[in-house]
């Protein structure tokens, strides 16, 4: 794959949190022929559409970064929209790969997320936890249609020999993350928070639950490199986990922020609002296998996405 930069990509939501940095990072490896397409563009959802493109554009990689995502709130809100919109999505890329280009794609990688394991999967999570318990049922939806992807890829690779792979990322940020005030995770949350609060001058920063539950973070940028190293060398059934293996408290994380941003003031917990699970963290011992690693520590990525928060969507 890494060599064949004048071949033509599809990166399908280009636009969002994982599929720009996927692009950015295509962009810096000298691929030339990026089939980028919008919304209005290409209606994914639509199969009709999907097909015409594909027959069109024949691409010889595709990488299905499009998905409705959303926090607790927007899943329980539109369950039928997030779990019929990514089953039309992926389906409708999925099957256009393979019968809509005369066989010109030679690689496809999936992405879902680690929602897809069961609520009371083991600490770390390894790829085994697929299918082992009952979801967390806040999100169900969006993981059931994940959960088809990763075997819709595997049953294309079983009965057809199309080399479709797929990556579960554990909790991104990054440039082109969410930053709404109540609906957003964590990282983004306090990046906002911390920084209206260092421009309005106030004395303290309200942040949720406990400090104490333990998560993991990779930057966007780290999953775009892995999603290009797994496109070069890996071709297998089994969907792999991408974790940047460390865990750090959400005391440890808001402290951080703190100081990214340049906050003077202090920390208040407000234990009305829930902590969530203890620990989530994902077993990346697969893809360490193979040689790959997370690379951008949480400090610089706080401070590249602060950055990129101040010039792109605060008000100046
Ligand atoms: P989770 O990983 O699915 O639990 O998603 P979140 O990113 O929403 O929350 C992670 C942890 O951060 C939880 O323990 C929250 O209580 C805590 N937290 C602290 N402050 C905030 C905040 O302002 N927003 C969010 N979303 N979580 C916060």
């Amino acid at each position: 794959f890494l060599s064949d930069t004048d071949a033509k990509v599809f990166v399908a939501g280009h636009r969002g949190l994982v599929g720009s940095a996927i692009h950015r990072k295509l962009v810096a490896l000298g691929f030339t022929k990026l089939l980028l397409r919008t919304h209005a563009e290409v209606d994914l959802t639509r199969q009709a559409d999907v097909e015409a493109f594909f027959a069109a554009e024949r691409p010889r990689y595709v990488i299905v970064a499009a998905a409705k995502v959303g926090g607790i709130h927007a899943n329980s809100t539109y369950p039928a929209d997030f779990i019929a919109v990514n089953l039309q999505i992926q389906t409708n890329i999925i099957d256009a790969s393979l019968r809509c280009t005369g066989g010109a794609v030679s690689k496809l990688f999936f992405l879902g997320s680690s929602c897809i394991y069961p609520k009371h999967a083991p600490q770390p999570i390894p790829e085994s936890a697929l299918l082992s318990g009952p979801l967390e049922p806040t999100n169900e939806w969006y993981a059931v249609a994940k959960i088809a992807g990763i075997k819709m890829c595997q049953a294309y690779r079983i009965q057809h020999g199309l080399d479709a792979i797929s990556a579960m990322p554990t909790n991104l940020y990054g440039p082109q993350d969410n930053f709404h005030p109540e609906n957003s995770h964590v990282l983004p949350a306090l990046i906002r928070r911390f920084h209206n609060a260092k421009i309005s001058g106030a004395n303290e920063v309200v942040v949720w639950g406990t400090g104490s539950p333990l998560r993991e973070f990779l930057h966007v940028d780290d999953l775009a490199d892995a999603v290009v190293f797994l496109m070069d060398r890996y071709s297998g059934l089994e969907h792999v986990n991408v974790g940047s293996g460390k865990e750090v408290t959400i005391k440890e994380l808001a402290e951080l922020v703190k100081e990214v941003v340049g906050f003077q003031g202090d920390l208040v917990w407000d234990k009305t609002k829930p902590d969530g699970t203890p620990r989530k963290l994902m077993d990346s011992s697969m893809l360490a296998g193979m040689g790959w690693e997370a690379k951008i520590p949480l400090r610089e990525g706080l401070a590249d996405t602060y950055k990129w928060y101040v010039d792109n969507v605060v008000d100046n």
